[in-house]
């Protein structure tokens, strides 16, 4: 079999497993010394074939990673952007994923990314950094919360070089704080051996367990919520599992979900869900989200009812919501590790910015 086929056949494997992908984050690569096969934009982890990675010249993207950038560059990130694109190898078409530089940095033929829940309980959390040093010593690496781009391809790579010197290997992963986990490896074997291993320690550290189970509900009063919901929205989603339910009881309770964790959420759920006091509130609550947000909130919490996503079609609200349920789930699992840790405004409105220029060029969303 072919490097490229088992690249094809890792990145549909993990990318088909709903508990470590959700809406199609995360990427993988396999590399060459020459060349750099990548996840391409638009082409989703599962199924993808070898016609899914586009091909980078490698001795440009290490030109690229080392010369960096001026401080007072105008438009970095656009730049960068075309950049890395300038390094596609000639005949390819395919735009390669945004962290493409960041694949290229790891001195190790395979590597898989991707943003679990159960990892990001760990990255989004408050101990993070000093629990990931608890349970994974000099095996890992952890990658503070920087804007992503150039910056960031070229912090990872400077962190792997540092732990290179330091203990005469490479780590054997990095955890990137509210964002996930990236993986390199000699085979899709070994990563998929360091991956097991993460998860299962991580979750070995948890003290309750989420209940998805329903939770006893009323359901005129869901059903009067959704009737309101659709006089504005084309497709309504609800969740009763009971541990979200929990947390839509008052808005102390739903603290830990009223402020996006990652990238990931902010694209599919926006940065600001909108919580609803009561049914008779959802219309004014909805007004008011629009004069001072800005369009229509994708995630509706009414108190003591439970949560409801909603979009433009069943997908919109059920990416909204698997990605909502995210954030449950981080909020809840991460008190293991010293409680909940979100993005501040400075990076929500990096990546805001960022979505509504994607959005101007037609571009799908780029975590992707
Ligand atoms: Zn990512």
């Amino acid at each position: 079999m072919t490097e490229l086929k088992k690249l094809a056949q890792m990145s549909d494997y993990y990318g088909s497993d709903p508990t470590l992908v959700l809406a199609g984050g995360g990427n993988t690569s396999y590399k060459t010394a020459d060349v750099l096969y990548v996840k391409a934009s638009g082409f989703p982890l599962s199924g993808i074939r070898e016609n899914g990675f586009a091909a980078l010249d490698r001795h440009g993207l290490q030109d690229l990673l080392l010369r960096g950038y001026p401080e007072d560059v105008e438009n970095i990130d656009t730049q960068f952007i075309e950049d890395v694109m300038a390094t596609r190898l000639p005949g390819e078409e395919k735009r390669p994923s945004v962290e493409a530089l960041l694949h290229h940095g790891f001195d190790f033929p395979y590597v898989l990314h991707l943003h679990p829940t159960v990892i990001n309980s760990l990255t989004s959390a408050v101990n993070g950094k000093e629990e990931a040093e608890r349970l994974f010593g000099q095996d890992q690496v952890w990658v503070k919360l920087v804007h992503p781009g150039y910056g960031l391809a070229r912090y990872c790579w400077d962190l792997q070089q540092e732990h290179k010197a330091k203990y005469g290997k490479y780590p054997r992963f990095l955890f990137l704080q509210n964002h996930g986990i990236f993986i390199p490896g000699n085979s899709p074997e070994e990563i998929g051996v360091a991956l097991d291993e993460v998860i299962s320690k991580i979750k070995a550290c948890y003290t309750k367990e989420w209940d998805a189970d329903l939770a006893p509900i009323n359901t005129e009063t869901v059903g009067a919520v959704k009737d309101i919901l659709e006089q504005t929205y084309a497709s309504v989603l609800y969740c009763g599992q009971k541990s979200m339910v929990a947390m839509c009881e008052s808005r102390e309770a739903a603290a830990g979900v009223l402020r996006p964790y990652n990238p990931d959420q902010i694209t599919y759920c926006r940065s600001w869900p909108l919580f609803c006091e009561s049914v008779e509130s959802i219309e004014a609550d909805l007004k008011n989200y629009s004069e001072t947000i800005g369009g229509l909130p994708k995630v509706i919490i009414v108190r003591g009812v439970g949560l409801f996503t909603a979009g433009a079609d069943l997908g919109e609200a059920d990416r909204a919501m698997q990605l909502f349920l995210d954030a449950g789930k981080i909020a809840f699992y991460a008190e293991a590790f010293g409680g909940y840790h979100q993005l501040d405004d400075d990076f929500i409105d990096f990546i805001d910015n960022r979505e509504v220029e994607n959005y101007r060029r037609g571009v799908a969303n780029k975590n992707l």
